[in-house]
C-alpha cells in the first residue's frame, strides 16, 4: 500500500488517528514527499467585486499523487464583476492547457512560468470577446512540493513568511502611482500617464492611465481602456526550505491599510483559518484607526462587536462597514505549507514524538528535516526563476513548444492549431509594423499576434491618444 497525499492531509486534519498507525507506516519505510497545504479565508466585502480561488486538490496524472499540486487564486474586479468572474473560471484551465502534455516534474515546474504568461493572455483575449467592459486583477499561486510559482496582474499581493521570520513580497504592484517601470512601458506604447482633472484643472487622485482612467497598468479585461494595459504577469518561482512557509494573498484593501510585514507578525502562530481572519481584523483596525473624524463612533461599535464577530465571520460588522470606513473589498487567503514530518526515517524516535506533538497540538514543528544538503538552512528559500516584462518576446521564448506531431502549428498562446500560412512564423516580421524588429519568438495565430502588436503600441493608427 502507498500512502497518499489526501491520506496524510487527513492525518493532519483528526489526531484520532491511533499513534501505533502512525508509527506503523514510518516502520514501512513509506515516504510522504510532499508537504501537505492548508488554507484559510477571510473576506469583508463593500463592493462585491472580489472573487477567490480555493483548489487544494490538483492532480496531473489520475490516481498518481506524487503528481499533486494546489492552486490558490484572488481576483478584484473593477467596473463590474464579469472579468473577475471569468477569470476565476477559465484562468487556470488556459494556464494549464498550455504546459505540453505528457511533461512532469521538474520539466512541468520548468514550463509553468511560460505557460502562465499564455494563460493569462489567453484568458484577456477570450474575455474581451465577450464584449463586457469589466477589468480584474488576477493573483495566481502553484504550489507543488516546495515550489512556490506566484503569478500577477494588478496590485493583490502575495507575501511569503518563513520560519525564520523573514518576509518577502513575491508579486509586483502593478500600479501607476508607484511603478515608474511601467509608467514609462504605457507611454511609451501610446498612452497618457496623468492624475484627474477637477475643479478647474487641479489635479486630483492617482496616476491614471488615459484613454480609460485606470490606475493599474497591468490586467485581465478593461477592453474600454488601452491595449497597452497588458495582461502579461509578473512571475515568480521559489523553493521553500523544508522548514516550508505561509503565504498571504490578498487584495489592495488589505495592502493599502497594512504592510507585508504588519500581516504576517499579526497572525503567526495562528492556524491558517484564524490567521487569514487575523489578517482582516487588523486591517479594519488600522481603517478605523485612520478615520479619526468617526473615531467615537468607530470604537463603540468596535468594542462591541468587532473581536468576536470578525473571529466567528459573524455579518453585522460586515453590514456597518459597508455605510462607512471600508472604502474596497478586503479577501485575504492564507496558505500554509506545512513540512512533510512523515518522511523521517523510521530510525528516529524524536522525529516520531515531534510528529505525534504537532497533531495533538496542532501546531507546525520548529525544526527543519533536512534531507538534502542544497538546502539545509531553515527559512532559506532558493529563487529558481523570475521574470516581468511585458514583452512575449522575451517571455514565450524561442523555445516554447509550438510544433504538433502534424503539420499544424499551435498558437503558443490560446494553443489553436493552424497551418503555418495562417499565421507568423519565426522570422517574419510583424505585418502591421514594418519597421519593428523581426518576430523571433514561437508561432502566434492572426488574433494573438494582433494582440501582441496592440499591446506594445504597434497597431495605433494615430499617433497620439488625448484625454
Ligand atoms: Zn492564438
Amino acid at each position: 500500500m502507498s500512502t497518499s497525499q489526501s491520506e496524510i492531509t487527513e492525518v493532519m486534519k483528526s489526531p484520532l488517528v491511533p499513534l501505533a498507525t502512525l508509527i506503523g507506516r514510518e516502520l514501512r519505510g513509506e515516504k510522504i514527499e510532499k508537504p501537505s497545504v492548508k488554507c484559510g479565508q477571510a473576506a469583508l466585502a463593500k463592493k462585491g467585486e472580489d472573487y477567490f480561488l480555493i483548489k487544494p486538490d490538483c492532480i496531473r496524472v489520475p490516481g498518481d499523487q506524487s503528481s499533486s499540486f494546489s492552486v490558490f487564486a484572488v481576483f478584484d474586479g473593477h467596473n463590474g464583476i464579469s472579468a473577475a468572474i471569468y477569470s476565476k473560471e477559465n484562468l487556470l484551465n488556459h494556464v494549464l492547457s498550455a504546459i505540453p502534455h505528457g511533461i512532469e516534474g521538474e520539466d512541468w515546474l520548468k514550463a509553468l512560468p511560460q505557460a502562465l504568461v499564455a494563460g493569462f493572455v489567453k484568458t484577456d483575449i477570450e474575455f474581451q470577446r465577450k464584449g463586457e467592459t469589466s477589468g480584474t486583477t488576477a493573483t495566481l499561486v502553484v504550489i507543488d512540493g516546495l515550489t512556490v510559482t506566484v503569478a500577477s496582474v494588478g496590485d493583490s499581493r502575495c507575501i511569503l513568511d518563513t520560519q525564520g521570520g523573514t518576509v518577502s513580497l513575491l508579486t509586483v504592484d502593478h500600479r501607476l502611482e508607484e511603478n515608474v517601470e511601467e509608467r514609462e512601458r504605457v507611454t511609451a506604447s501610446g498612452g497618457e500617464v496623468g492624475r484627474l482633472n477637477v475643479y478647474g484643472g487641479t489635479e486630483v487622485g492617482p496616476l491614471r492611465c488615459w484613454p480609460g482612467g485606470l490606475c493599474l497598468s497591468r490586467s485581465i479585461g478593461d477592453m474600454d481602456v488601452g491595449e497597452f494595459i497588458v495582461p502579461v504577469p509578473h512571475v515568480k518561482q521559489v523553493k521553500l526550505s523544508n522548514a516550508g512557509g505561509r503565504l498571504i494573498i490578498a487584495s489592495d484593501g488589505i495592502w493599502d491599510a497594512l504592510s507585508n510585514d504588519a500581516a504576517a507578525k499579526s497572525c503567526r502562530g495562528l492556524p491558517a483559518d484564524l490567521a487569514a481572519k487575523m489578517v482582516v481584523k487588523l486591517c479594519l483596525e488600522e481603517l478605523i484607526d485612520s478615520d479619526k473624524p468617526n473615531i467615537e463612533g468607530w470604537k463603540a461599535k468596535f468594542d462591541e462587536t468587532c473581536h468576536i464577530c470578525v473571529v466567528l465571520g459573524v455579518t453585522s460588522l460586515t453590514e456597518a462597514l459597508r455605510s462607512r470606513g471600508l472604502k474596497d473589498d478586503t479577501t485575504c487567503l492564507v496558505v500554509d505549507i506545512i513540512p512533510p514530518e512523515c518522511s523521517v526515517s523510521p530510525s528516529t524516535p524524536r522525529k516520531k514524538q515531534s510528529m505525534w506533538s504537532s497533531l495533538i497540538f496542532g501546531k507546525k514543528s520548529q525544526k527543519s528535516v533536512s534531507r538534502s544538503t542544497k538546502l539545509s538552512s531553515v527559512g532559506a528559500v532558493e529563487e529558481l526563476f523570475e521574470e516581468g516584462s511585458a514583452m512575449l518576446a522575451e517571455r514565450l521564448g524561442k523555445d516554447f513548444p509550438w510544433k504538433t506531431s502534424s503539420e499544424l502549428f499551435r498558437c503558443a498562446i490560446c494553443q489553436v492549431n493552424q497551418p503555418p500560412s495562417e499565421g507568423l512564423s519565426v522570422n517574419s516580421g510583424p505585418y502591421f509594423s514594418p519597421t519593428s524588429k523581426p518576430w523571433e519568438g514561437p508561432f502566434l495565430c492572426n488574433t494573438c499576434r494582433k494582440k501582441k502588436d496592440a499591446m506594445e503600441g504597434k497597431l495605433r493608427s494615430q499617433p497620439t491618444m488625448t484625454r
